[in-house]
Formats: C-alpha cells, structure tokens, sequence
C-alpha cells in the first residue's frame, strides 16, 4: 500500500523536506503538507521589509509555486494529532475541520516567541518572527517620525530587547530606515537623530559568535550612536518604551522583542515527549517515535553530542535527513543518525555591513561579509525571474525609492494576528 506521508509546517525544514519526498516517493506514496499561510516566509529577508528594502513578494513565496507539484496543500491550523488513530485535525480557513490519516507523520512547526513573563511584553512589544511583525515595526516608526517631525510627542527612538543575530538584524534594518529618513525628513529629526538601543543580558553581544566579532559589531553601533545596553534586561515593556531592571525607561516607538524562543502552542498541545525548552524528544534519526519525526526548530536534536542550532540551515539539513531516512524506512533499509557540520553564520548589520563566522571560528568584518550576505540569499531565492528582478531593483535604486513610503501594500494585514 501506498504511504500517506503528512507534514505540519512550512517553513525552512516542512518546504524541504515535502520537496526532497515527493520525487523519491513518487508511486510509493503521497505527501501532503499542513501550513497556517499559503506562503513560505524566507526569514533571512525579513529584515528587508522592515528597512523597507523589500516588498512582500521578495520576502514571501506563494506555497503553491515552491512546492513540488506532487504534494498536497492544505492550509489550515493543526487542531490536534491522535497518535494511536494516526490522525492529524485540520482547521480550515472556513472553520471546518479536515482529517488526514497518516504512515508518517513529519511535525516540523517551528517556533515562538518566548516573553519569559515580562510584563507587557506580549501585548505592547513588537516580535520579529512574522510578515506582520515585521509591518506593525515599520509602522509604528514611520508614526513616530511623522510625529516627531510635526511637534507630536511619540519618540522615535526603537527598543531591541536581546542582541543575538535577530536582535542584530532587525538593528540593522532600523538604520537603514533611519538613515533614509534622516536624510529626507526635516529640521527636528536632524537636530536629534533617533536611537536604537540594543539590551543585551549577557556582557557581550551576539554570544557564541568568535572574535573580534562581538568587539567589531558593539563598536559600530556605538560610532553610529546607537546605545548598547550590556548586562542589562528589559524588565517591563509599556506601549510608549520599555523600562529596564535598573529602573531606567526608555521613551520608544517601539520595543522589539527578540530575546528568545520557545516551543509553539501547537507543539505544546502534541501528544508526544519533550525535550529541551518544550522541543520534541528525538533520537538520533530525528523520530519521535516508530512512524513520527520531528525537525527544525520544534525538534530538541543534537549533532556531534551537541544541540543543533535553531537555524533553517539546520532546519534544513534535518529535512533531508529525516526524507531519505523516511524512504529507508519504507523500504527497509537501516536507518542513518542525522548529521550536518554547520557551515557559518552571516548577519547582516544595515549599510550593506555585516558580520560571518565561517566554519567554526574563521571571522569576516564588514563590507565583505554584507556582500557575502546579499549573495548567498539572493542565490537561494526560488526561480530566475525572481533572481532577476531583486537584482534589478537593487540596481535602479528601488529598495531606497520605497524605504519611507506608509502605504497599504506594506501596511497589509499588519497587526491583525496577535504576535507568534
Ligand atoms: C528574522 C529571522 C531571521 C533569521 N535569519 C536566519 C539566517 O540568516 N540563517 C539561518 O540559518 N537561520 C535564520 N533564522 C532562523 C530560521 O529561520 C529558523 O531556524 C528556521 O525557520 C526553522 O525552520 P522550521 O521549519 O523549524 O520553522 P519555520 O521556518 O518557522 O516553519 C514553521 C512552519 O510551521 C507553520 N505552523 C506553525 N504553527 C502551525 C499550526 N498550528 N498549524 C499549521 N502550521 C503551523 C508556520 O506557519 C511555518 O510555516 C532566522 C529567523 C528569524 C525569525
């Protein structure tokens, strides 16, 4: 009999994985694939739509382009899993709920925002984890240089709670926001430039990262005049800024809250063993149990003894596991441990600057490692025409044209969703 293969999420490690089975199970099976959105969100760009340097189709792929044509769709949220009835519930758009038996269940879910109890942190914070988190930051910057430039009292100054590589980016991407609007907005915004004040637990920023990349990145944003914040915390976050665990509050547009991750709601609810910070408990071949498998970043897995990474490198490289391990199963083959030796990480810092660890410690500053960033997603995005016209747009200057532009294509569906 043929196998019903279901997928939950669509992200990095869902996309792949559904992609690298279809083919390969071709008359032995079906894929079908669950995602909330009909889209697939390429986070590395999100930063681009905050900056204003991207619009929704460089930074969001219809599923139904990017799938193989072989795999299902469904768009739905997941209800729940019945594990002994090999059984995933679907939440229609419509509200209905659709059943999909299951061989194989691949649960690769993603992640949340964890707030770790902050007060105000969940309702007055902006996440950087979504298309409309990424339009309600925007927004409320762009008010609040409108505000400023005509006397009003909102401060435009942005909060970034944490000052790992997304607390970097979104930094980055505010700069160059700020930058465009310096340039162009009037006598008050040149008198005071904004401030983007980074707070960061630990005593350094982007921990794990080698040196001299911390030194080299906290020195930039101080030259730039941005504030970073060490050994600090935000302590409460409240619609007009966020106070830190020394009392200090600072008047903002905005709070970004990017100092952490937890398991999703959806994953909580699973009937199925955790592991660290809630992620699913899987063995070295990335199952759960006889039949389930688990990747990316709702998966506690380790490489080489250690935890792997929640990055969609790893997400990835999981995806590819757990397809070819699927197939040995079915067709009764051994199964092999998942490995990947991670390849580096690149952080874009706005400027066309950044920073990358490649391989374990090797460091790149700067410009090349902007461009370095730039050139690996460009490659990665789905098709030539697309490729094509990101180039394109970069070269006639587009992403500059519309960086201060409030309008209804970027103000799209923005806060309608309580932050993920
Ligand atoms: C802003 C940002 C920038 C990043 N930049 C990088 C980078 O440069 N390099 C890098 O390697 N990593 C980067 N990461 C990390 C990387 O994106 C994640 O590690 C990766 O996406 C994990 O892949 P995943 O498949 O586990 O989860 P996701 O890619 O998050 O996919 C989860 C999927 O599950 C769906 N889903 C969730 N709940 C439900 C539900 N109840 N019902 C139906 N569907 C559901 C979601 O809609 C989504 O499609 C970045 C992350 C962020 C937020």
């Amino acid at each position: 009999m043929a196998a019903r293969v279901v997928i939950l999420g669509a992200g990095h490690g869902g996309l792949r994985c559904a992609n690298a089975l279809a083919p390969r199970l071709a008359r032995r099976g079906a894929v079908t694939v669950v995602a909330r959105e009909n889209y697939f969100l390429y986070y590395p760009f999100l930063r681009d739509l905050v900056a204003g340097a991207a619009d929704l189709t460089e930074v969001a792929f219809p599923l139904r382009e990017v799938l193989d044509p072989r795999v299902r769709l469904v768009v739905g949220d997941l209800a729940r899993v019945d594990a002994q009835g090999r059984e995933a519930r679907v939440r229609l758009p419509d509200g209905e709920e659709r059943a999909l038996r299951y061989d194989h269940l691949v649960i690769a879910l993603g992640s949340s925002t964890a707030y770790h109890g902050v007060p105000g942190a969940r309702e007055s914070a902006v996440a950087f984890k979504s298309v409309d988190d990424a339009l309600a930051l925007r927004l409320r910057v762009l008010d609040a240089l409108e505000s400023e430039e005509s006397g009003g009292r909102l401060s435009p100054d942005v909060v970034v709670a944490g000052g790992s590589y997304a607390g970097l980016e979104v930094a980055g991407a505010l700069h160059d926001l700020l930058r465009r609007a310096h340039r162009v907005y009037g006598p008050a915004l040149r008198a005071r430039p904004p401030v983007i004040h980074v707070v960061e637990g630990e005593r350094r920023l982007l921990g794990g990262m080698p040196d001299p990349i911390p030194e080299y990145v906290q020195a930039l944003l101080r030259r730039r005049g941005d504030d970073v914040a060490l050994g600090e915390r935000v302590a409460a976050v409240e619609p007009g800024g966020a106070r830190l665990q020394g009392g200090r509050l600072i008047p903002a547009a905005a709070t970004v809250w990017v100092a952490g991750v937890e398991a999703s709601p959806a994953v909580n609810a699973l009937p199925f063993q955790r592991g660290k910070e809630g992620r699913l408990r899987v063995d070295p071949m990335l199952r759960v149990e006889e039949g389930v498998w688990a990747l990316g970043d709702c998966a506690d897995a380790r490489v080489g003894g250690k935890e792997a990474p929640m990055t969609a490198q790893h997400a990835e490289a999981e995806a590819e596991s757990v397809a070819s391990n699927l197939v040995r199963a079915l067709l009764g083959r051994p199964l092999l441990p998942y490995h990947h030796r991670t390849r580096g990480l690149i952080v874009p810092l706005g400027e066309g600057l950044g920073v990358a660890q490649v391989g374990r410690d090797r460091a790149l500053l700067g410009r090349s490692a902007g461009l370095l960033w730039r050139a690996f997603h460009l490659s990665r995005l789905p098709g030539a025409s697309r490729k094509a016209r990101y180039v394109a747009g970069w070269m006639t200057g587009a992403p500059r044209q519309r960086a201060l532009i409030r309008a209804p294509a970027f103000t799209f569906r923005a806060s309608s969703r309580p932050p993920s």
